[in-house]
């Protein structure tokens, strides 16, 4: 029986961008003897138009019945589409909100690389900084000032509103752990970053972070302030590995490191669990402006199949020659329409694939 995978094509370029995935999953499989068996699950606008609801009862139990998810993206023009009429609880995202709650996802993944080929997209112009950038953003996703006691009063006649910071150990060690596994797939090296000489929560996550450190001799733990990271990220993105950190300055950091990157259509991202579980999708929405016309660029979603395979199934083989068959595509010249500036298009090697022609190209290239 083959790895249960639930399929949520989602709205807009959705459906385009997982078909590609689901491509490259399958020769990936081929190759290295292991096979998917699929299960779709409706959420977003396409559930709305199907049952009334953005995610039924249903929906959820299926998706935890599954190893893992692989999602494309959800939404519609949110100027235009009817979903945007309904109250804020009937629209498509809020059925992303409540299978990321259902399911206890609470460590988020945003990986970050700059491939030689794309160079060019990167707003930092400093080549020896950036050489060989890649790092992947563990972000604390359930807990923090955004789920913290929020309240506006008034307080000695003054309008005064207060939000509040709260971690407690548990949350902090299980995302900790999740950071130290993967820095043990990666370079081994965690860089934990905190305001810990201004505050307590800080503090105790520096605290937890060693403790878990202890079980992990062969990953080198080192703390950085968040100030000075966001700093250090623009004057030597290169020194990064893996980097853990609470959900608010990790909201801030993975935008910045994700710029680095230079393509919406590049970055892909993993939701998990205390199990193996994942929920894969690429970082971008829908993009109804293009939705339809076989032009996105489907290696967001293709590369976040391939951490499906690292983080959720455990086949890093797979894994690495899918995102070697993403690298050898781009070396080849092959683009998609959105990884090429204007100035580039008329010049000799690079070529622009549809959706379909990228996914058939990377496929194909899989060692
Ligand atoms: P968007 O990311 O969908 O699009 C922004 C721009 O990037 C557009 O010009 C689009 O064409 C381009 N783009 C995005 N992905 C691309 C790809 N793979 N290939 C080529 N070009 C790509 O953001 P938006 O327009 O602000 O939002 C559109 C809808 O997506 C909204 O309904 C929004 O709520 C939803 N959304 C969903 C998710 C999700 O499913 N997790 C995330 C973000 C936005």
């Amino acid at each position: 029986m083959g790895a249960k995978i639930g399929v949520i094509k989602g709205d807009g370029i959705g459906p385009e961008v997982v078909n590609e995935a689901l491509k490259v999953l399958d020769r990936a499989g081929e190759i290295y003897g292991f096979s998917c068996d699929y299960t779709d699950i409706l959420m977003g606008g396409c559930s709305i138009d199907a049952t009334g609801v953005p995610l039924t009862d249903e929906a959820i139990e299926t998706a935890k019945a599954q190893d893992a998810v692989l999602m494309g993206s959800i939404g519609g023009n949110t100027q235009t589409s009817p979903w945007y009429k309904l109250p804020p609880d009937r629209r498509p995202e809020a059925g992303l909100l409540k299978l990321r709650k259902s399911l206890g996802l609470f460590a988020n993944l945003r990986p970050a690389r700059l491939y030689d080929e794309l160079r060019e997209a990167c707003p930092l112009k400093e080549k020896t900084a950036t050489a060989g950038f890649d790092l992947v953003m563990v972000r604390e996703l359930t807990g923090g000032l955004y789920f913290g006691h929020r309240e506006t009063k008034v307080v000695e006649g003054k309008r005064t509103a207060i939000d509040t910071l709260t971690y407690n150990e548990d949350e902090i060690r299980r995302v900790a752990i999740k950071a130290f596994d993967i820095a043990m797939k990666r370079k081994k090296s965690v860089i934990c970053v905190d305001k810990a000489n201004v505050l307590d929560s800080s503090r105790l996550w520096r605290e937890v972070v060693s403790e878990v450190a202890k079980d992990y001799p062969d990953v080198t733990l080192s703390f950085m302030l968040v100030d000075n990271c966001a700093m250090q990220l623009v004057k030597c993105p290169s020194q990064f590995d893996v980097v853990l950190t609470e959900n608010m300055f990790g909201d801030i950091l993975s935008d910045e490191a994700s710029m680095i990157s230079g393509s919406l259509g590049m970055l892909s991202s993993a939701s998990l669990n205390e199990t193996k579980f994942g929920l894969y999708e690429p970082s971008g929405g829908s993009a109804p402006d293009i939705a339809g016309k076989g032009i996105a660029n489907p290696i967001a979603t293709i590369l976040s199949a391939a951490m499906l395979l690292r983080y959720s199934l455990d086949k890093d083989a797979a894994a690495d020659a899918i995102e070697a068959a993403v690298q050898e595509a781009l070396k080849s010249g092959a683009r998609t329409a959105d990884l090429i500036p204007d100035e580039k298009r008329r010049t000799a090697n690079i070529r622009c694939l549809n959706t379909s022609e990228m996914g058939d190209l990377i496929a194909s290239l899989i060692k």
